[in-house]
């Protein structure tokens, strides 16, 4: 079994969720798929909660926008008989949940903060919710299964942390044992243990929950699918002498991302490296390219 997590990026075109579709769809090991909101939508929700608290209707033209976005990519890569109850299910998250959300957050100016904070993350989660809506009716035979399930958090003094024993007992309840040959779930988001609310892991989460998933259920390997060819000797954007470094260690892989490398969220190498298990970084865009490996 193998845990695949696709960035925003790779699951932001038509283009690019194609070049999804094939990768797994040329798999032939169990797998679970952790997918990231389609690129640039996270910011996106965040904006809209920034404008609705200033009081601005502007939210509901970038509202529009996103819904928009999301049922394009229906139409161009959802299999045939899943678009039109794909279509109902976003309509269903925009028109209706977010909507009333977001009109929650304008009307109601005077919230405490614990409640506003709480709004906020019901809102962000959307993004990962409606995009792996989109990759499951993309995915022949895809199984959706929904993190926030087994993925919990608890909030100690303050700081939102994940519920390793919580998770741990949760993840292997929903998978361990399962035939199921290609699940989809959502990366980033979570619940709270005690509250029941959403939460979730932090910007750039999703590599996180794979990771997560990968060391409970002794994954042959974790693949963090992105835009760039893996990690780089420098920014290729400042360095066009930059090359791919083809595999590093984890302390390696743990200092870089530590001191600011954007290809992989720091938490993310900690419980792989306690299993030693590879962590594949490849790209989307040219995926016949061989990568870094992290081990
Ligand atoms: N969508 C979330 C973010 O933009 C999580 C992720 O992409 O990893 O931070
Ligand atoms: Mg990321």
């Amino acid at each position: 079994m193998k845990v695949l997590k696709f960035g925003g990026t790779s699951v932001g075109s038509v283009e690019s969720l194609l070049n999804v579709k094939k990768i797994v769809e040329s798999c032939t090991e169990q797998m679970i798929v952790a997918v990231s909101a389609l690129g640039g939508v996270t910011n996106q929700l965040l904006a809209m909660c920034d404008m609705a608290e200033a009081h601005d209707a502007a939210w509901e033209q970038t509202l529009e926008q996103v819904k928009q976005r999301h049922l394009d990519i229906i139409d161009a890569v959802c299999i045939d008989g899943t678009k039109e109850q794909c279509r109902q299910v976003i309509e269903q998250f925009i028109d209706g949940n977010l909507r009333s959300y977001y009109g929650m957050l304008m009307v109601n100016q005077d919230l405490e903060d614990v409640v506003r904070s709480q709004v906020r993350d019901a809102i962000v989660a959307h993004g990962e919710i409606m995009s792996s809506a989109i990759v499951s009716c993309m995915i022949e035979n895809a199984i959706p299964h929904f993190s926030p399930r087994f993925i919990k958090t608890r909030d100690i003094e303050g700081q939102r942390r994940l519920d390793w024993e919580a998770t741990e007992e949760l993840v292997k309840v929903e998978f361990e044992g399962s035939e199921e040959q290609r699940v989809v779930v959502q990366g980033f988001i979570a619940e709270d243990v005690e509250t029941g609310l959403k939460t979730n892991l932090g910007r750039g989460g999703s590599d996180y929950t794979g990771a997560i998933l990968a060391a409970i259920l002794n994954a042959s390997c974790l693949e963090i699918w992105t835009d760039v060819d893996g990690f780089m000797t420098a920014d290729p954007r400042k360095d066009p002498n930059a090359t791919v470094i083809p595999e590093m260690t984890y302390e390696l892989a743990q200092e870089m991302c530590d001191a600011g490398a954007k290809v992989i969220y720091p938490p993310t190498i900690a419980p792989v490296a306690g299993k030693g298990i590879p962590v594949w970084v490849k790209n989307t865009f040219n995926p016949t390219a061989p990568g870094t490996v992290i081990k």
